[in-house]
């Protein structure tokens, strides 16, 4: 097996792909119903005993950042509604060797907690918004907050963080005219702006796929209004950047459907009872909750981890096999 961890410090896959980010899913709950993501009215979250408690999560990420993670992303569910979550950012940014903590957020709570966060540690922030009108935001979201969420948005920019990104799905007849707005938004507001495709991921995303839309469909609308700078944006993942000209603000596309970018996937998913998933769109995934609490030691775990990297699959089938994740978005961690 050509499976590597050279010694003590980075994490590489069978097809050489280098791991040093986890996304880590606080918790699969969440206070919104978008209807790609969770189905309406559901209920049926994981148990307070399921989840990672704050210490088993402090020493998986530890362990991670022993074989080479540098960069991890707090998602959910909806992580503020995990209690004390600026207790655990602190415990996480402690590490040595994690460098960038980062969170991705609907921004219903962050008005109340967004000093508290970047005080801990926090400065770069995702925050997921399909739309600017507020009866849309309820028919996508099921939920009225949308008020909340802009002045979650202004706070968090007014306490610091920064970089502050908008995550849209591209969602076509419910939200495909209001690309244009959108990046007027962000560059008005100096934040910027990640267009994505929708994911056939649990019985809902599956559902959502009638608005599927090709991000092409989106920058040839984008195009129409600014002139696109091909950049690089620092940390930017599998987004591809565009500077949008005369502003501050950044264009990303995400394109796991039109044009997936497995060769270069360099992370792994956490989810909140403990569960190590290796790709997004297929189910390989490994277990941790139950040999952190069977009393393993770290070089056991550590050897559990290289392990699991070799069942890391080369490449999602959103397109061969949409049927083939049955868990929601929530659950993994988006
Ligand atoms: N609650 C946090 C938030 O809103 O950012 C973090 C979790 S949420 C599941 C993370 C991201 O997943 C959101 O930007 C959401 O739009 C995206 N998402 C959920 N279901 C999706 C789907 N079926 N296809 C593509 N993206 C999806």
């Amino acid at each position: 097996m050509n499976m590597q961890s050279s010694g003590t410090n980075s994490l590489i896959d069978p097809l050489g792909r280098r791991i040093d980010y986890v996304r880590l899913s606080v918790t699969d709950k969440c206070n919104l119903r978008c209807f790609y993501c969770l189905p309406k009215g559901y209920r049926d979250f994981g148990k307070r005993e399921e989840y990672l408690t704050f210490d088993e999560t402090e020493r998986v990420i530890g362990v991670f950042a022993g074989l080479g993670v540098r960069r991890v992303r707090i998602t959910g569910g909806e992580p503020l509604v995990r209690q004390d979550l600026s207790g655990l950012v602190g415990r996480l940014v402690a590490l040595p060797g994690i460098d960038d903590l980062s969170l991705s957020t609907n921004a219903v709570l962050l008005a109340s907690q967004a000093e508290a966060l970047h005080s801990a540690g926090i400065q770069r922030l995702n925050v997921s918004l399909d739309t600017l009108r507020r009866d849309r935001f309820r028919q996508i979201t099921g939920n009225d907050d949308f008020d909340r969420v802009l002045d979650g948005l202004m706070v968090a920019r007014q306490v610091g963080f920064s970089p502050i990104k908008i995550n849209m799905l591209a969602l076509k007849g419910r939200n495909d005219d209001e690309v244009i707005d959108m990046a007027e938004f962000c560059i008005e507001h100096g934040f910027s702006l990640r267009f994505i495709e929708t994911m056939p991921i649990g019985t809902a995303g599956r559902v959502a796929t009638r608005h599927y839309m090709p991000l092409s469909e989106v920058r040839t609308q984008l195009e129409t209004k600014f002139n696109l700078i091909p950049g690089v944006m620092p940390g930017g993942g599998p987004a591809r950047y565009f500077r949008i000209d005369g502003s501050n603000s950044d264009i990303g596309f995400i394109t796991p459907i039109s044009q997936h970018f497995c060769d270069t996937c360099n992370r792994v998913r956490l989810s909140a009872d403990g569960t190590l998933h290796l790709c997004l769109g297929q189910e390989h995934a490994v277990p941790l909750r139950p040999l952190l609490r069977q009393g393993i030691d770290d070089d056991q775990l550590r050897q559990t981890i290289i392990h699991a990297l070799t069942l890391k699959p080369a490449r999602h089938e959103f397109n061969e096999k949409p049927e083939q994740v049955i868990r929601f978005m929530s659950s993994t961690g988006g």
